[in-house]
């Protein structure tokens, strides 16, 4: 399997920057998530780490050796696009068989490797069938077979699920992350959806208009969001995001919400004393001796949880609660933060204040 790693890459058309300055290493084994909305530069990222398209500038290196300029066939990578990429007119075996048989390997060895693959996929009882009598579940898995029997050195894969309702969407990518564990493959996925990215990835790297915004595990995203952009874009609902002001011309490095102090960490140069206060719904706690008031606007049940829209003075919020507990619409409520649970953004730059190195002291203060 491989370790992929890409410096510096960088995508023009024309004007355009698709994607700049893009660095990280996807370790050997991992099951790595390209996150992002529409447009944002994921699958040219992914489509210059294939082979697909030429980067403008950077390199790209598979197990240390510079792979830059080698076409994809060249690469032993293995593209998944969206599901149904198969030979209709073929059964399910010699769909599988095609990518072996068109290398020249010998029909013995061809058999044993379906042999395995069927198992894996648990797909055998489908061999002879044609494709187009398949449901979706099954192709999909056999367009997975197809790329599996190859045993390349990584997986790439473009919005496979894409085409999927949620139910099965669900399940299939149950199934993908299992069997990326059996095999232990490395894995490259790109998606839109920060659901799967969190249920499925080992590490995620989040993009926006061709830039990192962010790069780690999935918790460290969700506790520790390098930017308001990425707070928003994961989570859902989102974290809340209240603007405050400090006076810097005074020194002051202290926001203060209804009685409660929250520490700034450091005055950074392009930080002009406005702040977002960001806190996720769950981290809203009420306390009715709370100088921080504010009114219910709504209330959603949700089963386990029930959704709380709140107003306050600084804006609207959201707080998830467990659902037991009676709250009216209209009722006037006491706010209160656990400091370990906040997030402060300099509005400017959109980063955040706290991070999880100086949280120890900010965010105990
Ligand atoms: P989506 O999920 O919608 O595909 P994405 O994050 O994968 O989004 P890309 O497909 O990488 O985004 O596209 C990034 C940007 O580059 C988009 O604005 C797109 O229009 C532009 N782009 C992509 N390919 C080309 C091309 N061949 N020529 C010109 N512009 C392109």
């Amino acid at each position: 399997m491989a370790e992929i790693q890409i410096t510096n890459l960088r995508k023009e058309f024309g004007n355009f920057v698709a994607v700049e300055n893009s660095s990280f290493t996807v370790r050997d084994g991992e099951f790595f998530m390209l996150l992002g909305p529409s447009g944002c530069g994921k699958t040219t990222t992914l489509r210059m780490m294939a082979g697909l398209e030429l980067p403008t500038a950077g390199q790209i290196f598979i197990d240390g050796e510079d792979v830059t300029q080698r076409r994809a066939r060249d690469r032993d990578i293995a593209f998944v696009f969206q599901m149904y990429a198969l030979y209709p007119h073929f059964n399910v075996f010699k769909n599988l068989a095609y990518p072996l048989t068109s290398q020249g390997m010998a029909k013995k060895d061809v058999m044993e490797k379906i042999d395995q693959v069927a198992d894996i996929l648990d797909i055998r009882h489908l061999l002879k069938s044609p494709v187009s009598r398949l449901s979706g579940g099954d192709r999909q898995r056999v367009a997975l077979g197809r790329a599996i029997v190859r045993e390349p050195k990584a997986f790439f894969m473009d919005e496979p699920l894409g085409a999927l309702d949620a139910e099965f969407r669900e399940q299939m990518a149950g199934e993908l992350r299992g069997l990326h564990d059996r095999m232990g493959s490395t894995t490259i996925y790109v998606t839109h959806d920060q659901l799967e990215a969190m249920q499925m990835g080992d590490k995620i790297v989040v993009m926006n208009h061709g830039v990192i915004e962010q790069f780690g595990s999935p918790q460290e995203i969700y506790d520790w969001p390098a930017t308001k952009f990425v707070a928003d874009f994961i989570g859902s609902p989102a974290m809340n995001f209240l603007p405050l002001k400090t006076d810097i011309s005074k020194g002051d490095s202290k926001v203060e919400l209804g009685g409660q102090e929250f520490f700034i960490p450091e005055a950074l140069e392009d930080f002009s004393g406005d702040i977002f206060f960001g806190v996720r719904p769950e981290h809203v706690s009420f306390d009715d001796s709370s100088l921080f008031r504010a009114s219910v606007d709504a209330v959603e049940y949700l089963g386990t949880t029930q959704l709380i829209t709140l107003q306050s003075a600084c804006g609207s919020l959201k707080a998830r609660i467990e659902s037991g507990r009676q709250i009216e619409v209209g009722a006037k409520l006491g706010l209160s933060f656990d400091r370990r649970t906040i997030t402060l953004f300099n509005s400017n730059s959109g980063k955040a204040l706290l991070n999880r190195e100086n949280h120890q002291v900010i965010r105990h203060g």
